[in-house]
């Protein structure tokens, strides 16, 4: 499979088409086929193989997407996390990860990896040397995310990925929060990339997939333990995730700009007391997502005036809602202390630097003047109450 020189939207809607040759219909046919007649010996076709029609065709989009060689799908973004860092360790050794990582992906080596024997460290700050100063001899894999959950925080990619040579250790990026139409990792010299398709592949809040994307010989090791694990993608569901990505590009050009406005809007609010956006010269990952990212995404996170409660605003909004789930074309927010954070103590939340009031904001595509209304409504009502209690 050869690299893609296209442009991101042209990628999005025609990359991996399969033609309709039977009936000339404008859009890949869907093979729900499970069984599949031998063409030859070496090409046998299994949903859990990871090559039927349409997944072979879907993963060549995710690759022409991320620069790549290659690219597999799996049935959750977990299901691609956890198989890619298994297929590169094993017992006896040590994997490097960033502090500030998605929940699940923390979890997953917080309770899994002892007992494989496989040992782990979490950086504690965020710039190279964080990484590197953590390294050892049995070092194989490290591990980040950028933009980062929730505080959006930026990690040098062309940093890591030459640690990562320096050392001979397989660099691995969770893409998900940027997407891969405004971050492409591979060409800063990370090896292995990762997205929770449920985020801004799928985009609509209606469909739960992984991708990897890599070269051909790195795809390759992790197909051989995927098809053991057996977390492959539902034929329907990749058809569906095909139709989702064909409008990736404008949706996540569109959800750029409204974050952008949006983010400043509440920069300049006098109820709002910090931003959290890489969009903002403020930001202090500003300058490095302005040399790595294409855009700076549809997330960000925002602090409301001490005085107001998190939880009363987030039930005071209408057209933006409380959600667990993010970067659907729908805007929703989500309080970390309340939901994503929760389980952590209230010192570990202090020290990664999540504030109480804290409000992780994932920009929909709606107009931007009806959810600044949305968000002035709600801070009215917040406003009251906070002054009635305080009476
Ligand atoms: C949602 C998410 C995941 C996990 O994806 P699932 O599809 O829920 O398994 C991993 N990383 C990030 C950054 C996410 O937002």
């Amino acid at each position: 499979m050869g690299k893609s020189n296209k442009g991101v939207n042209t990628i999005c809607t025609h990359v991996g088409e399969i033609h309709d040759e039977q009936f000339k219909g404008a859009i890949s046919p869907l093979y729900m086929s499970t069984s599949y007649a031998f063409e030859d010996v070496d090409v046998k076709r299994y949903p859990r193989y990871f090559n039927t029609p349409n997944q072979v065709a879907l993963s060549q989009k995710i690759a022409a997407l991320e620069h790549a060689e290659a690219a597999m799908i799996f049935g959750s973004g977990m299901a691609a996390i956890s198989t890619a860092l298994l297929a590169f360790l094993q017992a006896g050794d040590h994997i490097v990860l960033q502090k500030a990582l998605y929940g699940g992906t923390y979890n997953f080596v917080n309770e899994e990896f002892s007992k494989y024997g496989i040992e782990f460290s979490f950086t504690e700050g965020l710039e190279p040397q964080d990484f590197e100063s953590k390294i050892k001899d049995n070092t194989k894999v490290i591990f980040v995310e950028t933009p980062s959950n929730p505080l959006l925080t930026i990690t040098d990619l062309a940093a890591i990925g030459k640690i990562a040579k320096k050392h001979g250790l397989v660099s691995m990026i969770d893409n998900t929060f940027a997407s891969p139409v405004n971050q492409n990792p591979l060409d800063f010299g990370i090896e292995i990339v990762i997205h929770s398709a449920t985020k801004y592949m799928g985009g609509h809040s209606d469909i739960c997939a992984g991708a990897v994307a890599s070269t051909a010989e790195n795809m390759e090791r992790i197909f051989h333990l995927a098809k053991n694990l057996g977390g492959s993608l539902s034929d329907y569901t990749v058809w569906l995730l095909e139709r989702s990505i064909k409008t990736m590009g404008i949706r996540v050009k569109a959800q750029n700009a409204n974050a952008q406005y949006l983010a400043e809007y509440l920069d300049a609010h006098q109820e709002i007391d910090r931003v959290y956006y890489p969009g903002l010269p403020n930001h202090p990952g500003h300058d490095l997502a302005k040399a790595q990212m294409k855009g700076f995404g549809g997330m960000m996170s925002f602090e409301l005036d001490k005085s107001y409660d998190a939880s009363e605003f987030q039930k005071a909004l209408s057209l933006i809602k409380p959600s667990m789930s993010l970067a659907g074309v729908e805007s929703t927010v989500l309080s970390p202390t309340l939901a994503s954070h929760a389980l952590m103590s209230p010192e570990e939340r202090k020290n990664q630097g999540i504030a109480d009031g804290l409000i992780r904001f994932s920009v929909g595509i709606e107009e931007a003047e009806d959810l600044i209304a949305d968000i002035e409504q709600a801070l009215e009502k917040v406003r009251n109450s906070s002054m009635v209690s305080t009476d």
